[in-house]
């Protein structure tokens, strides 16, 4: 049985920034990535299907839910963690 804190209900912009999450916008054309400022949106917009579009080129950008990396976490790189064995 999966903790209570595990099935949060992620639905708008305001319960990403509720729960750490950030949002990656890709656009494949011009093959930047950028994070989308989530506070610049209203926090009750559903962001599951929510499209933005690329300032530079005005193509689609894809976008990525991720959590914010805390301290000691997913802020050290893969190749230190392996120096320590
Ligand atoms: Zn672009």
């Amino acid at each position: 049985m999966p903790a209570p804190e595990e099935s949060v209900t992620l639905r708008t912009f305001g319960d990403l920034i509720l729960h750490g999450y950030k949002l990656t916008g890709f656009c494949r054309r011009c093959g930047v990535h950028k994070v989308i400022d989530l506070a610049a949106v209203r926090p009750n917009r559903v962001y599951v299907g929510a499209t933005f579009r690329c300032k530079a080129c005005n193509g689609a950008v894809e976008i990525t839910l991720s959590p914010i990396a805390t301290s000691n976490s997913d802020a050290t790189p893969a190749l230190d963690k392996w120096r320590e064995r």
